[in-house]
């Protein structure tokens, strides 16, 4: 009881801060609360308490903190280890975009010009001239010169065909033709996807690829489409793989697709790995749909080799199922193998540059499907009711509806329907795609992923040193973030007496919130991805490693100051 009350105040403080503070957040959800709860609302039940929790996301909790830290009681400089936006950027391949610009434009100036107007690059002789324009002893050309060979040896390319296409696309003169994604494009990003997310393997029917506005954009695109086209209804079941990253927690129920979710867990004791019997629940066929993270977000693990034969095994048993898999950090995994490669019959892939890049303000990440797929047969399976609406809606934009495929639908259905031929990603962020994946594919090793990972490596291991917790170092760990168990911390190292008394005391909140405002660092709510109580995610990735020793420090601090008032209550008890 006690304990619940110390949670409510950490609510009602919360509440008031925010009103203090003034930040503009919605407040629809705490109003929703307050007018159910009336005046008893300081005795909210457990369960409104959780929900409450719930609705205000942890991104929503980290926006607050992150005002508190900024002017924090001890004046320190703000440590923010809640963002998952890298502190790096790849700066070859801007080097590169820029280059490539300058080639098309200067191609485009051939034509003609008149004061700023020039015309349209032509393709005839593009290579020749690409050859002459780019110097062989300069870093940034080279690169650009081995990748254009690259393509030309090994993807069996036309230079002109490919050059045409780089030049239009970065000029960005044309409408993208096809809308879906550029050819040679879809070429580059498939070689991309088969090093670095499936091993090697390169699934045998051939992966169409729709490149979007992100992964963010992706996510919205399928789970809109997939209810549009009615393969996903009001009140079917889906799977999604917990803890995870907080969007696809709210779209099931936020976007009113109405959807139940059934969570399929992972924990710290299996290494945040998907056991047998939680993996069994998708044997369930009412269960249409399965969505995960891999490796996962916030635990930043990969499936384990045995776990991805149990997935195929289990699988197997749901032939209709539809799986849902965000490969965003696969890279940040030496071997990586993507449940897509085991399965592609049945899954659609979510990739985003974002994350390994230092690139989340270009909006750039992709959809991939096989091109023989679960989701165009269960289409052909429709009731003939669905089917003819369907028809209908997508006429305006081909002339044969019926084999219209999932993958086209879903690139029609990204503006409205009937603006299909003008759909598509902008090419210039194509480009900027392709210059990424060559990056990757043109020479046999990629030393800048090596770099990214070593660089979350050192800060993972001199964070976890520094907290004195037990490390990880097993390949799945992705390390890009990790959820550091304070409860578990505590009763290690502060005994259980004092563990207790924390719980009872001081809210998880509570002690985020006083980390924020007394010591200016700021780290995420774990519950928020329906991670345990008592934990939080801290990302690896935007900050250098001696802020990751000066975190520790400044927590252990807090805990101190935490313990000084339980001895001096215990001291109080006894008297
Ligand atoms: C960061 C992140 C993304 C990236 O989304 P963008 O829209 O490409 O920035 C996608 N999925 C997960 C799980 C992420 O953590």
């Amino acid at each position: 009881m006690k304990s619940m009350k110390k949670a409510v105040t950490g609510i009602v403080s919360l509440l008031m801060t925010l009103c203090l503070t003034g930040c503009s957040l919605d407040y629809s959800a705490l109003r929703h609360h307050n007018e159910n709860e009336g005046a008893e609302s300081v005795s909210m039940t457990a369960e409104t308490q959780e929900q409450f929790q719930e609705e205000l996301s942890a991104f929503e909790i980290t926006a607050l903190q992150r005002e508190l830290a900024a002017d924090n009681k001890a004046g320190y400089p703000v440590l923010d280890a809640g963002r998952g936006n890298p502190n790096w950027i790849n700066g070859k391949v801007r080097h590169a975009f820029t280059r490539l610009m300058d080639f098309a434009t200067s191609e485009c100036e051939l034509v003609f010009v008149e004061g700023d107007m020039a015309g349209h690059g032509k393709k005839e002789g593009i290579g020749d001239r690409f050859d002459a324009f780019m110097d062989e002893t300069d870093e940034t050309d080279k690169f650009l010169i081995d990748a254009v060979e690259h393509c030309v040896k090994d993807l069996d390319m036309d230079k002109d065909e490919l050059l045409f296409e780089f030049a239009n696309g970065i000029t960005g003169d044309y409408y993208p033709s096809p809308s879906r994604c550029l050819t040679h494009t879809e070429a580059i990003l498939n070689e991309f996807l088969v090093s670095a997310l499936f091993n090697g393997n390169e699934p045998e029917n051939g992966t169409d690829i729709f490149p979007t506005e992100g992964g963010s954009a992706a996510m919205s695109y399928i789970f809109h489409t997939l209810n549009h086209n009615r393969l996903l209804k009001p009140g079917d079941k889906i799977a999604i793989a917990t803890p995870i990253f907080t969007p696809y927690l709210e779209i099931p129920d936020v976007n009113d697709y109405g959807l139940v979710s059934v969570n399929v867990a992972s924990d710290e004791e299996h290494n945040w790995d998907i056991d047998t019997a939680e993996l069994n629940k998708l044997k369930d066929k009412e269960i249409k749909a399965f969505f995960l993270v891999n490796p996962s977000n916030p635990a930043s693990h990969a499936l384990s080799p045995a776990t991805l034969d149990a997935l195929e095994e289990v699988v197997s048993g749901n032939p209709d199922l539809i799986i849902l898999t965000d490969d965003v950090y696969g890279t940040f995994v030496e071997g990586f193998e993507s449940v897509y490669s085991r399965l592609p019959y049945q899954t659609i892939l979510v990739y985003s540059f974002s994350k390994l890049y230092g690139a989340t303000g270009w909006r750039t990440g992709l959809i991939a499907m096989s091109r023989d797929n679960v989701c165009d047969r269960l289409l052909s399976e429709l009731s003939a009711e669905d089917q003819k609406a369907l028809y209908n809606e997508y006429a305006i934009a081909v002339t044969d509806p019926s084999s219209m495929k999932f993958i086209e639908r879903l690139t029609a259905d990204s503006r409205s329907i009937g603006l299909y031929h003008t759909s598509g990603l902008s090419t210039p962020s194509q480009i900027f795609m392709d210059i990424m994946a060559l990056s990757h594919t043109t020479y046999g090793r990629d030393e800048y992923i090596e770099l990214a990972n070593d660089t979350v490596n050192e800060r993972y291991i001199t964070l976890m040193d520094a907290l004195g917790i037990a490390k990880d170092l097993s390949g799945e760990n992705a390390e890009y973030y990790t959820i550091v168990d304070i409860n578990a911390m505590i009763e290690d190292q502060y005994g259980s007496d004092f563990a207790r008394w924390r719980i009872d005391n001081i809210s998880d909140l509570d002690f985020l919130n006083d980390l924020a405002e007394k010591k200016g660092v700021v780290l995420m709510y774990g519950p928020g991805f329906e991670a345990p109580e008592g934990s939080v995610r801290i990302s690896l990735a935007n900050l250098n490693t001696q802020d990751y020793v000066e975190i520790a420090e400044r927590i252990r601090e807090l805990l101190e100051e935490y313990y000084v008032k339980f001895e001096e209550e215990a001291l109080g008890a006894d008297a």
